[in-house]
């Protein structure tokens, strides 16, 4: 019975014991749900260890933590996770269960999904919730050309995965108080098929542009490697990345660990310039958070504009070194 499901619970996501950013993210969004609907908010915490968390995530919003702490819960195991999430889910029978659209996120929801007979929207960029408990979730369709609202009216619980950085992080009250209930599950060793034997860290030092407060990006209006690379003093200048489109990735201008969009990243810096960039959904939807835009395109009736906040019509190729220099010499004073 649907009425029997209650409350908007989030998966906290841990590694090594650090909470991962986008489950805080989830948490301010499903404080806002919550207290428009007058329900509660739980995060659901697994692992070794890791009670200590219970307070972060009780300062970021959630009313109550359930945590299972197990051995085989150590590290992220598909079949251990999906297995104790089931049993817990089962027994509490939440109406709205979140995911943040992470690599643990993106494996273990779609699982649970399956496993809970209900419906599942992945790397959602919005949540809404209506005033029955319907959840709303908005996510690119159709290739990313538009943006659809998903509703999951006759199966529980309400199933999303949320793209990092696109819900914004909520204030930290550490005045915040909640409850705390510790659940046991049965883990059947036979029923984890896969056995780790080591966990590699990525070795690249290399910056995130995820982490970049200031991005500058480049597209294919940028026309050739050498404009492109036009780009970079100015990045220096302002303590700035570069990000591209997926087409200056596709022409070998900037590596895909730094495209920006739908089918890259995600990003949320405090200024973006975006330079020779259309404005193509696929593309907005990977930085509609920035705070302040500021676009570079020759066309003054380019998409991107009416997203910016500043624009300059010209050639980037003529714009860019100037404003650098003129950047340069504005910072030095
Ligand atoms: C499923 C799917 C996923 C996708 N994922 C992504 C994604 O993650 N990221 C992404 O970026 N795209 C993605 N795309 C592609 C997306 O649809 C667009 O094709 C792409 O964003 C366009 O990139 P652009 O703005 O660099 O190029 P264009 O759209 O060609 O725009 C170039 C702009 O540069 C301007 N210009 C040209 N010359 C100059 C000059 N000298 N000075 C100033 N301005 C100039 C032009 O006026 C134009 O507005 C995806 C598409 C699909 C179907």
């Amino acid at each position: 019975m649907i009425n029997e499901y209650k409350g908007i619970w989030v998966f906290a996501e841990q590694r090594e014991g650090k909470l991962q950013e986008v489950t805080l993210e989830l948490l301010g969004k499903s404080r806002i749900m919550a207290d428009k609907i007058k329900d509660k908010v739980t995060a659901l915490l697994l692992g070794e260890n890791v009670s200590h968390l219970s307070d972060e995530l009780i300062s970021y919003g959630a009313d109550s933590v359930v945590i299972v702490e197990d051995s085989s819960l150590k590290a992220y195991q598909t079949n251990a996770y999906t297995s104790a999430i089931r049993q817990i889910v089962n027994k509490h029978k939440p109406s709205i269960l979140l995911f943040g659209a992470t690599t643990i996120g993106r494996d273990l929801a779609p699982r649970l999904s399956t496993r809970l007979e209900t419906g599942l929207s992945a790397d959602c960029i919005d949540l809404e919730i209506d005033k029955d408990g319907i959840l709303i979730q908005t996510k690119p369709s159709f290739g990313g050309n538009i943006m659809v609202e998903i509703i999951c009216p006759n199966r529980r619980p309400q199933m999303a995965t949320v793209r990092p950085k696109v819900l914004g992080t909520p204030e930290k009250d550490l005045k915040r108080k909640g409850s705390k209930v510790f659940e046991t599950v049965s883990i059947n060793p036979t029923d984890i098929l896969t056995t780790l034997i080591k966990s590699v860290k990525e070795t690249t030092s290399a910056e995130k542009i995820e982490d970049a407060s200031i991005v500058v990006a480049g597209g294919r209006g940028m026309q050739n490697k050498e404009n492109f690379d036009k780009l970079y003093p100015l990045a220096d200048v302002l303590g700035a990345m570069v990000g591209g489109t997926r087409p200056a990735v596709n022409e070998g201008w900037i590596g895909e660990d730094k495209q920006i969009g739908q089918s890259g990243k995600t990003i949320s810096p405090k200024l973006m310039i975006c330079c020779g960039i259309g404005g193509a959904v696929q593309y907005l939807v990977g930085m509609q958070t920035a705070e302040t835009v500021i676009a570079i395109n020759k066309d003054p009736n380019a998409a991107i504009f009416n997203y910016a906040d500043y624009g300059i019509v010209g050639d980037c190729s003529e714009i860019i070194p100037i404003l650098t220099e003129k950047l340069r010499s504005l910072l030095r004073k």
